[in-house]
């Protein structure tokens, strides 16, 4: 089946006991333990709301096992305390999330757990950072705010010879742009806050894997406790059923905005996969099957006074919504990064990183027209 159906309707079409088109919110915490199968509990990741969201986002990202948790932050601690021990090491992408970065850096030295992060995203600063004890490599693609974009198929190629296991956050691209289990990345994780959820409403995150890995990542995630609430799990699975309009919506409409900037004379710099003079260009355009929503640019004045003259796009942090918002990442991602941290990560203090949403593109632009004017 095709993606779009595919969003709707998962596997197959669920027709519900009493006939409805709906599975609904079963808020019980208790079942019936003679009832032959697993015992059912929330925190066992096993009721029918939270399977059958995670089914869905299993099939979208072509993998075996899906979970649904708590938030993006979840599932990807869960992932790593799954996968990794006291005494294993493991290479992160310097650039990821930064509140991966912190996780990491603070929670998983705690157990013993030794982590180097990247100077940039070619796959030679991984393989310099290779170790006897290296166990896992983590990765995000396209990286936030510059949206860098990482070979898969080269990282995938060392994992493979040195039998590591291959991470990927993929929130910024969402399964529907790019589907690293394809490449062959073993463990796909997801902030469903951002695309999959998709309203700026819900707080998610979900993990995909093989079936092998997923027993393992399964077992740690019913100890360390973040499921989803059956609640959240309906809002996402509705979510999910628009999820490819609106990331193939946003994927145009980023290209345009991104190609009125870079025309407009107007700033200094754009960054976006899409357009042919980014570095990325190439690979993006290989092993993705859209360049995303989310795009950044550099700005000839004060980066406030600008963002303070638009009235459609809206200041805010997080991202993935259908309404388009701006945010600078020297005030927010990145500000707690010193000043020459930041420099030698190519990072401006005129650098505004810009959400797509699904407002219409030609109102969109007018907006951004008008702040460059004034
Ligand atoms: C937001 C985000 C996270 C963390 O997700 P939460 O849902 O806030 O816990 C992780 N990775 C990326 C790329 C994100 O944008």
């Amino acid at each position: 089946m095709n993606i779009l159906t595919k969003c709707v309707h998962g596997e197959e079409v669920n027709i519900e006991k009493n006939g409805g088109v709906l599975t609904p919110i079963y808020t019980s915490t208790a079942y019936d333990y003679l009832d032959s199968g697993p015992l059912n509990y929330p925190r066992y990741f096993n009721t029918i709301n939270q399977k059958e969201v995670a089914d869905k986002i299993k099939i979208l990202e072509k993998g075996e096992f899906g979970l649904v948790f708590s938030s993006g932050m979840a599932a990807i601690t869960t992932t790593l305390m799954a996968l990794l021990k006291h005494g294993d090491h493991a290479i992160f992408q310097g650039d990821i999330y930064g509140g991966t970065h912190y996780a990491v850096s603070q929670e998983l030295k705690k157990f013993g757990i030794e982590v180097s992060f990247t100077d940039d995203i070619t796959d030679d600063s991984f393989r310099k950072l290779l170790k006897e004890n290296t166990k896992a490599v983590y990765i995000e693609t396209p990286s936030n705010p510059l949206l860098k974009i990482v070979n898969l198929k080269e990282i995938v190629a060392m994992c493979k010879s040195r039998d590591l296991i291959s991470i990927i956050d993929n929130t910024f691209a969402s399964p529907i742009n790019q589907t690293p289990i394809f490449w062959g990345i073993d463990v796909v994780t997801h902030s469903g806050t951002k695309y999959l959820g998709g309203h700026s409403d819900i707080t998610c995150g979900a993990v995909v894997t093989s079936n092998e890995l997923g027993d393992k990542i399964y077992k740690t995630a019913v100890n360390l406790g973040g499921s989803l609430d059956p609640q959240t799990c309906y809002l996402l699975d509705r979510s999910l059923k628009t999820l490819a309009l609106r990331v193939r919506q946003q994927n145009s409409t980023a290209q345009e905005i991104a190609e009125f900037l870079k025309d407009s004379g107007k700033v200094n710099g754009v960054y976006y996969p899409g357009l042919k003079d980014h570095p990325g260009h190439e690979v993006a355009n290989e092993q993705m099957n859209g360049f995303g929503g989310m795009l950044s640019f550099e700005v000839k004045g004060d980066a406030d006074e600008f963002v303070k003259k638009l009235q459609l796009i809206k200041p805010a942090i997080s991202l993935g919504g259908v309404e388009t918002t701006i945010s600078s990442p020297v005030k927010t991602s990145h500000s707690k990064l010193t000043d020459e941290e930041r420099k030698k990560a190519g990072i401006k203090d005129s650098l505004l990183r810009l959400s797509v949403g699904i407002e219409d593109s030609t109102d969109l632009i007018a907006d951004l027209k008008k702040a460059l004017k004034s």
